[in-house]
């Protein structure tokens, strides 16, 4: 078999490429980095190992996945992936934050709209009964009157008034 035609991860081993290498579909010859990466972090056997025991339509994202992770510990050793993936909760909780206080804001912005709505219907309800309120005053002002008229009259003051 010519060297061109194995696959990155066999051209990297320096061994033949068999034709039912598990590798192949995963790490082509044009992309060399990409094995190097996945090799480093975890080993060409333990990746070979890793993508036996995955079921054949899910090794591509398999392989997709140990690429990244590889290519995130390689650029940093400490956290990897795991740096991005505490950036990205943190951004949510974030965000999450904000559409709190949004919706809080929302909230309080309708409750004085429907106070102020509220109060414009009592101030219109109490104009409404201005006339009643007026004719009831000048009700109780004839009854006191009538009351005065009452009390002067000789007959009541017999009887002390
Ligand atoms: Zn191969």
């Amino acid at each position: 078999m010519e060297g061109s035609s194995r696959c990155a991860a066999c051209k990297s081993l320096r061994r033949k490429c068999p034709k039912d290498c598990v590798l192949a579909p995963y790490f082509p010859s044009t992309d060399p980095q990409r094995f190097s990466e996945v090799h480093k972090i975890y080993g060409a056997s333990n990746i070979s190992k890793m993508l036996q025991n995955i079921p054949q339509h899910l090794r591509e994202m398999a392989a997709d996945s140990m690429a990244i992770e590889a290519k995130l510990r390689v650029q940093d050793p400490v956290y990897g992936c795991v740096g991005i993936i505490h950036q990205l909760q943190q951004r949510i909780i974030e965000v999450q934050s904000e559409l709190l206080k949004s919706k809080c804001e929302i909230a309080f912005c309708n409750a004085h709209e429907l106070q102020q709505q509220q109060q414009w219907q009592q101030l219109q309800h109490w104009q409404q009964q201005q006339p009643m309120f007026h004719a009831a005053h000048e009700l109780s002002w004839l009854d006191s009157s009538d009351q005065q008229e009452l009390t002067s009259d000789p007959s009541f003051s017999e009887f002390g008034f």
